[in-house]
């Protein structure tokens, strides 16, 4: 595992952040019209999984993606770098502990997952395998209005995915309040906050584009 944290400030450029990479914190069904999308209910809380750090890749360089396991769809994400330890009870610090903003690709073997869901069974293989999770470099959250941050996917030079934070169920102090009554999270941990709707699969050779409003704007390949 020799995945480490960038961090890209406007000065110095992209650089090494001396976080460890940690475990991904995922939200399921956080925009009703995603969940709508894939026929599912809107859930009554949060509904959580992780993915392992060795799940993460570096967004910006071509991604590979498994191959003979089913369509493999993407979610775009906005992903959250986690700088301060936060436990149960820490509601009040939970946007100062934020380091970074990002983006991140929640990849999913659909047809796996819903295999799995059907059987009763977790969902690990279907959303946690090695390369699961290309991450962007973060940028500073500093004065971000956090229920008004646009995310958007280019495909091919089509818009398939344009969602905004102000559409999430659980925004982003509730979410973190919430996961850390269950996981606390570490310096290094992302939490990624949910896709908006209009996922789909990945074939080899797409060219993607993902946007974090003005911020960040990431290219990259799926081999
Ligand atoms: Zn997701």
């Amino acid at each position: 595992m020799d995945y480490r944290h960038r961090f890209s400030d406007t000065e110095s450029g992209v650089s090494v952040l001396e976080l460890p990479a940690g475990k991904v914190v995922c939200v399921g069904r956080n925009y009703a019209e995603h969940a709508r999308e894939l026929n599912n209910a809107v859930p009554a809380e949060p509904m959580l999984f992780i993915k392992p750090a060795t799940s993460l890749v570096r967004m910006e360089e071509p991604f590979l993606i498994p191959r003979g396991q089913g369509d493999c769809h993407v979610e775009t994400e906005m992903a959250l770098l986690i700088g301060e330890t936060l436990t149960k009870g820490d509601d009040d610090k939970v946007l100062s502990a934020i380091a970074g903003v990002g983006i991140g690709f929640d990849l999913t073997l659909r047809e796996v997952q819903n295999s799995l869901k059907q059987q009763g069974h977790p969902w690990e293989k279907a959303k946690a395998f090695d390369g699961s999770c290309p991450l962007s470099a973060f940028v500073s959250p500093e004065g971000i209005a956090w229920n008004d941050v646009n995310l958007q996917l280019m495909r091919n030079g089509q818009l398939q995915q344009n969602g905004n934070s102000g559409d999430m169920i659980t925004p982003v102090a509730e979410l973190l309040a919430y996961i850390c009554r269950f996981f606390t999270l570490c310096p290094g941990d992302v939490v990624m906050t949910g896709t908006p709707a209009g996922v789909g699969p990945l074939v080899s050779g797409d060219k993607l584009e993902a946007r974090l409003s003005d911020w960040i704007v990431v290219t990259t390949t799926v081999l």
